[in-house]
C-alpha cells in the first residue's frame, strides 16, 4: 500500500497548503488511493500572481545567457533522478516504464532548446540611413500561465515551463488534478537548480483555478494543453480578458494505408501508434484509411496486437470513467454494424484487479458516420474505414473537425507526397505512426487541434513567450567628432 501524500502548492519558492477542499488522486495502476490534492480557489492563483510579478524585474533583469545556466544544471538533475521520475510518471499516469522514461528523456531534450536560447534569440539592428539604426529586441511578457492534462505528467509540462522561464517570463502552472505528482517533483528540482523563488509557481486544483488564471489581471498569456471541449473555454475566456492564448486540443489522426506499404512496418507501426500509452496520446493513431486491398496488412496487425499484454507491455487507462467511455465506444460500433477483430473489453490484470485496463482493440468495416470514426476515444482503439481510391481516403480524412496528426503508408514517393500535399492536419508522417516534430521545430496542430496563433514549442514558442521592442536611434556623425576631437 502507497503513503498517501498531501499535495501542496508552491508559492514564491515554498510548498503550502492552506486547508482547501480536497479531492483523492488514484493511481490507474490498481486503483489505489496515492495522494490528497487540494482544491485551490482565486485567492491561491492570485497569492502566486503576486509572488511571480515580484520576482520578475530581477528574473528578467538578468541576460538570457545568465538565466540558461540554471537549466544546465536541471537538465542535469532530471538525468540524475531520471529513474525515480519515470516511476513517479507510472504511479500517478500507469504508462509501461519504457514509456514513462521516454518522457523525462523528451523533458531533458526540452531543456536542451531552452538552453540553446542564447545562439537562437539574437536580436536585429540595422543602419536604415545613414546614422539611424532601427533595432529589435526580444522582451519578456511577464506572469504567463501554463494548463496541462493528464497523459504526459512530465512532458507536457516541459513544452512550457523551461522556454517561457528561459526568456524572462515567471510563471504560473497548473497541472492535471488527475496527475499532480510529477509536477511537485519538478518545483523541488528547479529550487535544487538554483531557481529564484517566485520565477515558477504552482498552483492545484480543478477548473476554479483554469477559471481564475485566465480571469487574472496579472497574467498576461496562458498556455493550455487539453481537451478540444476546454480548449475552446480557456482560448475564449483568456483571449476575451485580453490575454495572448494558445491552446492545444484533442485529436482524432488518420492513418493512410495503401497496399504498396511495407507490410510488417506498417502493421507495427499502426498498432504501436494506437496502443502506445493506451492510445491516450493525441498524436495516437485512431483511424486507418485503408486504400484498396489491403486485408494482408490487416491480418499482420491481428497478429501484432495478440504480442500486447495489458499490465505488461500495456499500460492503464487513466480513470475508471475513461475505461467505461472507451468500452462504450467499442459496444456502438459493435451494435452498429462495425467487425471487432481484436477485442480489449472487459480486461483484468491478475493482481491488479482494481486498475483500469482496455486491451488492444482492432475494429474493422468502421463506415465515417459512426462515433467511433468521427470523435476522440483515447483509448488503444482503432476503427479501419476502406476507401476505394487515394482521393475517398484523403476526403475522410480531411472531413475531421480535428487536425492534430495525420499518416501516410506508402513505398511510393510519388503517392506519399500527394498526401503531405492535402492531409488537413498541423503534423503529417510518411511511415511514421506517430510525426512528432523534434526541437527546434514545433508541436501543434490545426483545425480544432488548436486555437491560437503559432505553435507550443520549439522556434515558435519563442514569438509566443516574448514581445518586441523596437527601437529606432538617431546619431549626428559630426556631432560625435566635435565632441571626440
Ligand atoms: P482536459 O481538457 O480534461 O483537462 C486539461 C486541463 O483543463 C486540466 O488541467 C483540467 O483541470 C482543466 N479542466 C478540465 N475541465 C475544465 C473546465 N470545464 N473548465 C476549465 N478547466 C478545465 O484534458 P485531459 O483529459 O487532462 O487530457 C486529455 C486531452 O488532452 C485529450 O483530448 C488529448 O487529445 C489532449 N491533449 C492534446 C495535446 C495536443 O498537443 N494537442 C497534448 C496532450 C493532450
Amino acid at each position: 500500500m502507497t503513503k498517501t501524500i498531501s499535495v501542496k502548492n508552491f508559492i514564491n519558492g515554498h510548498f503550502e497548503r492552506n486547508g482547501q477542499e480536497s479531492m483523492d488522486v488514484i493511481s490507474p495502476i490498481d486503483g489505489s488511493t496515492i495522494a490528497d490534492l487540494p482544491l485551490s480557489s482565486y485567492d491561491d492563483v492570485d497569492k502566486a500572481v503576486k509572488a511571480a510579478k515580484e520576482a520578475f524585474p530581477a528574473w528578467s533583469g538578468k541576460t538570457l545567457k545568465e538565466r540558461v545556466q540554471v537549466f544546465f544544471k536541471y537538465r542535469s538533475l532530471l538525468e540524475q533522478h531520471k529513474d525515480e521520475l519515470t516511476k513517479l510518471v507510472q504511479l500517478e499516469n500507469g504508462k509501461t516504464y519504457g514509456e514513462a522514461e521516454a518522457e523525462v528523456l523528451k523533458s531533458m531534450e526540452l531543456c536542451e532548446f531552452a538552453v540553446s536560447m542564447p545562439q537562437i534569440v539574437v536580436n536585429e539592428i540595422q543602419e536604415v540611413s545613414r546614422g539611424v539604426e532601427c533595432r529589435i529586441e526580444r522582451k519578456p511578457l511577464g506572469v504567463v500561465a501554463s494548463i496541462t492534462p493528464f497523459n504526459f505528467p512530465n512532458m507536457v509540462p516541459h513544452w512550457t515551463m523551461p522556454n517561457a522561464i528561459v526568456l524572462g517570463n515567471t510563471m504560473v502552472m497548473k497541472p492535471s488534478e488527475i496527475v499532480p505528482l510529477s509536477t511537485m517533483r519538478m518545483a523541488e528540482l528547479l529550487k535544487e537548480a538554483g531557481l529564484p523563488d517566485g520565477v515558477f509557481n504552482i498552483v492545484n486544483g480543478g477548473k476554479e483555478v483554469v477559471e481564475a488564471i485566465c480571469d487574472h489581471p496579472g497574467i498576461e498569456a496562458v498556455s493550455f494543453v487539453g481537451s478540444t471541449k476546454v480548449a475552446k473555454i480557456v482560448y475564449r475566456r483568456a483571449t476575451s480578458n485580453l490575454k495572448r492564448c494558445v491552446a492545444l486540443g484533442g485529436a482524432k489522426n488518420h492513418l493512410l494505408v495503401l497496399p504498396d506499404a511495407n507490410p510488417d512496418m506498417t502493421a507495427s507501426n499502426v498498432v504501436a501508434s494506437m496502443s502506445g500509452c493506451a492510445g491516450q496520446r493525441c498524436m495516437a493513431a485512431s483511424v486507418m484509411v485503408g486504400v484498396d486491398k489491403i486485408q494482408h496488412i490487416i491480418d499482420k496487425m491481428v497478429e501484432e496486437a495478440k504480442n500486447i499484454v495489458p499490465g505488461e507491455n500495456l499500460g492503464s487507462v487513466i480513470t475508471a470513467g475513461a475505461k467505461e467511455r472507451i468500452e462504450r465506444y467499442i459496444d456502438e460500433a459493435e451494435k452498429g454494424g462495425a467487425k471487432i477483430l481484436v477485442d480489449g473489453r472487459n480486461t483484468t490484470v491478475p493482481g491488479k484487479e482494481g486498475g483500469f485496463y482496455v486491451g488492444p482493440t482492432i475494429i474493422d468495416y468502421v463506415t465515417p458516420d459512426m462515433a467511433v470514426a468521427k470523435e476522440e476515444i483515447f483509448g488503444p482503439v482503432i476503427s479501419i474505414i476502406h476507401a476505394k481510391t487515394l482521393d475517398e481516403a484523403i476526403q475522410i480524412e480531411n472531413a475531421s473537425n480535428y487536425g492534430n496528426a495525420a499518416a501516410v503508408f506508402t513505398q511510393s514517393g510519388k503517392m506519399a507526397k500527394y498526401v503531405m500535399e492535402r492531409a488537413s492536419a498541423g503534423m503529417v508522417g510518411v511511415n511514421i505512426g506517430v510525426p512528432v516534430p523534434r526541437e527546434p521545430f514545433s508541436f501543434g496542430g490545426w483545425n480544432e487541434s488548436k486555437f491560437g496563433v503559432g505553435d507550443i514549442t520549439g522556434r515558435s514558442s519563442i514569438e509566443f513567450w516574448t514581445q518586441n521592442k523596437k527601437t529606432t536611434t538617431k546619431w549626428n556623425p559630426e556631432d560625435q567628432i566635435n565632441w571626440m576631437s
